[in-house]
């Protein structure tokens, strides 16, 4: 058997097996757990974000109760002014009633924004149930599929490792100097390799000269002008 009828059979092994190592690569369940895992993070970033909004929710919630309790203390001593010191003129009087219509308004703003964080919070918390749920539900479901996963990448990496083998093997008898040339060749084109059909490269089907053929039956080392593989006659 001549080098390249050899280098063709490495090829052949060679192959066989890169196409089973893409296939575990491609293979729908590992795309489908990537997928998942993405899905997972972007729920646990929005968790993470409803969970700051909540907490500065409930800081706002504390400065306002602060307020409002002041508020509420300034309007009673108002009150006890008033009952203790009535005012004597209608100055005064105008007075009273402005810094108590003051305070009402202020407390009635404060009142209306706890009443809105208070809806803030709770469209929030349920938010927060809602993605922490579905966080569970993909979880299980990325840890189903990643055991059926597991169990198929193991299957698959036995048989590639069997297939690598085979190719290592069919490198016996393979002069250095082709399969360095058959590495390069594939570093830009797979297979490296094509036969020689109708006159035709058998990779690109580019036509080859009469010159050029005769090489090519005369057994010597052509590689394609076109698509750069190695020719075999
Ligand atoms: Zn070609």
């Amino acid at each position: 058997m001549s080098q390249l009828d050899l280098l063709w059979e490495y090829q052949t092994a060679d192959t066989e097996a890169d196409m089973l190592a893409l296939s575990i690569k491609q293979s729908p369940k590992r795309q489908k757990l990537l997928k998942l895992r993405d899905y997972i993070k972007d729920q646990q970033d929005g968790l993470r974000t409803i969970e700051s909004e909540i907490m500065a929710m409930l800081d706002r919630m504390d400065a306002l109760k602060d307020a409002i309790s002041l508020a509420e203390d300034q309007l009673k001593l108002l009150q006890k002014r008033v009952q203790e010191e009535p005012p004597t003129d209608s100055q005064e009087i105008a007075e009273f009633i402005s810094e108590a219509d003051r305070l009402t308004a202020t407390l009635a703003d404060f009142d209306q924004e706890v009443r809105h964080v208070r809806k803030s919070a709770s469209d929030r918390d349920r938010r927060q149930r809602d993605a922490k749920l579905r966080a569970i539900k993909s979880k299980e479901e990325f840890d189903e599929l990643r055991v059926e996963y597991d169990l198929e990448y193991k299957e698959k990496s036995q048989l590639l490792e069997q297939l690598r083998k085979k190719a290592e093997e069919k490198k016996q008898g393979i002069d250095p100097a082709y399969l360095a040339k058959y590495t390069a060749i594939k570093e830009h084109c797979t297979p490296p390799m094509a036969k020689l059909v109708d006159g035709q490269c058998g990779g690109c089907n580019m036509s080859f000269p009469s010159s050029v053929l005769h090489k090519i039956r005369a057994g010597q080392q052509i590689e394609c002008e076109t698509c750069g593989r190695l020719i075999l006659g």
